[in-house]
């Protein structure tokens, strides 16, 4: 079959590889008819992410038809058109029984290595296409994909959404919208959301559903921005004047009651202290680049909540625990429990209260995802979200 599989930095590349085969009795097969890039494939393709290994088939936002099931299949049947949670979860162990599936203890044969227990104490549960730290699971970038324990992480899809409305609720609809419930909003709430990118856009959208009366979206891209205001958002180009003033501004100098911050540990940005963190991270002293949790730190009220929705793999420097400290924060973060939350969104998709379709910027098929990749990351032709459809 044909996949997208990853060479190094920056090389991805269109591949023959084996086609996935049953291998334990929970397992199911799906031919994969829709997939997406996600902006955390980009810590993947920038080299952020260790233990990704040459041939590895990337991709963990994907749906499409089961066409084949282990024994011990229960509830999906062949023929069935799911959409598929990006972490898998057993539905059985402690963890998972608490409804903490990404924390579920049986799904990451990697969570025993040095390596993982060094940098995170106890790993989380595997997720597709996302390296070997997170079990080395082959990804939904390709025509067919090994589902493990599928009656668990898959979601059945009802017919009349189509593939575009889906797609998102195995990622980063739920991603974001946990990142707003973790917000804890109350009305006449005003929620910060530092990074326009999908994840944030589904955050905003969130925010707005769950009550705030104000969103207020903080990005440098023009495309993103514009989205952002669209929504109904308040925007705020960072590449224009203080951020936090305008925040302060905005807010009678209070400062939001919640920040999200929907970058993560690649961020971008200007000034002296992201040079140095760019030198450190060169360095290896540091690995991840935490300038929009920093700004979201700084800028909340006090009393306020962090959320934060954006990927970090490692270490940060000069975290302003101070800030945090004196304030009296409250900061929620972590992988996105998807099996939790998916059916209740999933719901409010058939109610027509969202449509997830409206971030998508680009559509193309498998053959174009490595150029889209490039696209993608260099934020090219007003670029937010890439879908593949495959035939
Ligand atoms: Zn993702
Ligand atoms: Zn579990």
């Amino acid at each position: 079959m044909k996949a997208i599989t990853w060479h190094g930095k920056q090389d991805v590349r269109l591949a023959d590889v084996p086609d996935p085969a049953i291998v334990n009795p929970h397992d199911a097969i799906v031919r994969v008819t829709t997939t997406a890039i996600c902006g955390s494939d980009l810590h993947l393709y920038n080299g952020f992410i260790p233990a990704m290994k040459p041939g590895d088939v990337l991709g963990h936002e994907f749906m499409g038809e089961v066409v084949s099931t282990g024994p011990a299949c229960e509830k999906v049947k062949i023929g069935d058109r799911v959409v598929v949670m990006c972490s898998i979860a057993c539905g059985r162990c402690w963890f998972c029984k608490k409804q903490e599936f990404s924390a579920c203890d049986n799904t990451n044969p990697s969570a025993s290595s040095v390596a993982v227990e060094v940098a995170y104490g106890h790993a989380g549960a595997g997720i597709f296409g996302y390296s070997h730290l997170y079990g080395g699971y082959a990804g939904g970038q390709a025509q067919y994909v090994r589902v493990p324990f599928a009656d668990v992480g898959c979601l059945a899809v009802p017919p009349e959404l189509t593939d575009e409305q889906a797609l998102f609720l195995g990622d980063i609809f739920p991603t974001g919208y946990m990142a707003a419930e973790n917000c804890n909003i109350e009305p006449g709430d005003t929620v910060a959301v530092f990074g326009a990118g999908p994840v944030g856009q589904f955050a905003m959208k969130s925010a707005m559903l769950l009550g705030a009366e104000r969103v207020i979206a903080i990005d440098s891209v023009p495309a993103r921005l514009k989205l952002a205001a669209d929504q109904g958002a308040i925007v705020i180009d960072e590449l224009h004047g203080d951020v936090l003033r305008r925040l302060d501004d905005l807010t009678g100098g209070r400062g939001p009651d919640a920040c999200i911050d929907a970058v993560g540990l690649e961020a971008h940005g200007r000034g002296i202290q992201n040079a140095y963190d760019r030198m450190k991270q060169a360095l290896r002293l540091e690995s991840d680049r935490p300038m929009a949790l920093r700004s979201a730190i700084m800028a909340v009220r006090k009393g306020g909540t962090v959320s934060i929705p954006g990927v970090y793999g490692g270490f940060v420097d000069k975290f302003p625990m101070g800030a945090a400290f004196g304030k009296g924060l409250t900061m929620k973060m972590g992988q996105t429990k998807f099996h939790k939350y998916a059916p209740t969104l999933l719901a409010r998709v058939q109610a027509r209260e969202v449509d997830p379709s409206f971030v998508i910027t680009h559509r193309v098929g498998l053959d174009d995802l490595p150029a889209a990749y490039r696209m993608f990351n260099n934020k090219e032709d007003g670029c937010i979200k890439v879908i593949a459809h495959l035939t």
